[in-house]
């Protein structure tokens, strides 16, 4: 594999590019927009900056990261010549199964067309293509340059072939793979959303405050962040998006999202992205406080 195309440039996009390009590939960058492509090459260039100082990187593996890089806002002119096409665009079950349609047409017949959702189906998407055996969903963590795990997930009609493939590309990447099934939330989104979500009940039932619950699990399970705060990073609209694919996917009463959260995402509290969930993010993520109508 000599050529990536990863679409779209949002948060996760920018840093597949990142991991990519910084290994050697071409990496053709496509997003809709010219403005997100502007902002992800400006991210990635100071990402490597930081990586500089902190002495991981020299200044000619930044030159040659970011020359392996070109951004384009057509996923035809972009993705023609692409050995594998890496999606990471918005989280929507219709977009999705646009780009893999029209990314099935554009790439070569033997590429492979992997997806970074978090929880759509991938034998859903491979289902719109003509390639399902070669539709795979390669989900890395956030952020991509720093977090060791890809947990690749095997569609239905995922050959072995396409699976070997993805698994010793990521290695190449420096990455950890895991190799998983296609059911609702894998495992990484399985595991950790009922988990945010039941932090969620333990508040909304009065259990526990926000500081009481983020520091019993914090101090009392090793975890680097407590599940609330983690859920204002992640974002509330995306637990709850996530959380709903649960529920629908199995149609079991323990995945219904906390009505608490549904109504936070209603009210536009959404976490860190719009400065306020859980926590407070006025005076910037570092000094956040708990959100005054959780104050006690
Ligand atoms: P984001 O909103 O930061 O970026 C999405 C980008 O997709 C935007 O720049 C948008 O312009 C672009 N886009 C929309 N339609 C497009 C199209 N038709 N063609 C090309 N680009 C298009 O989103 P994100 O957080 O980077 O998430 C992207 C994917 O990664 C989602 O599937 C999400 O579930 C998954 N994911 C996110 C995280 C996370 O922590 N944010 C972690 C793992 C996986």
């Amino acid at each position: 594999m000599k050529k990536i195309a990863v679409i779209g440039a949002g948060t996760m996009g920018n840093g597949i590019c990142h991991v990519f390009a910084q290994n050697g590939f071409q990496v053709a960058l496509i997003d809709v927009s010219q403005d997100a492509l502007e902002k992800a090459k400006a991210t990635i260039a100071s990402n490597l900056d930081r990586m500089i100082k902190k002495e991981t990187i020299n200044e000619q593996i930044k030159t040659e990261t970011l020359s392996n890089i070109t951004i384009f806002t057509d996923l035809a002119t972009g993705a023609s010549d692409a050995d594998l096409m890496v999606e990471a665009a918005t989280e929507r079950l219709d977009l999705k199964l646009k780009i893999f349609t029209e990314a099935d047409q554009i790439l070569p017949q033997e590429a492979i067309l992997a997806s970074n959702t978090s929880s759509i189906s991938i034998t859903r998407i491979a289902a719109a293509t003509s390639r399902p055996d070669k539709v795979i969903g390669m989900h890395f963590m956030n952020p991509v340059p720093v977090m060791k795990l890809v947990e690749v997930i095997r569609g239905y009609s995922t050959t072995d072939e396409t699976t070997d493939t993805i698994m010793q590309l990521s290695k190449t990447l420096g990455k950890i793979p895991v190799e998983v099934n296609d059911y609702p939330g894998f495992v990484a989104n399985r595991i950790l959303m009922p988990m945010i979500n039941e932090a969620v009940y333990t508040l909304y039932e009065g259990v526990a405050g926000v500081g009481e619950i983020d520091t019993v699990m914090k101090l009392g399970m090793a975890h680097p962040m407590g599940p609330l705060q983690l859920a204002d990073f992640i974002g509330l609209d995306v637990c709850l998006a996530i959380l709903r694919v649960l529920h629908d996917g199995f149609g079991n009463p323990k995945y219904a999202p906390c009505p608490l959260l549904t109504n936070m995402v209603t009210a536009g509290y959404l976490g860190v992205k719009s400065g306020r969930g859980f926590y407070d993010y006025s005076n910037g993520v570092k000094d956040a406080t708990i959100a005054p109508n959780f104050v006690k």
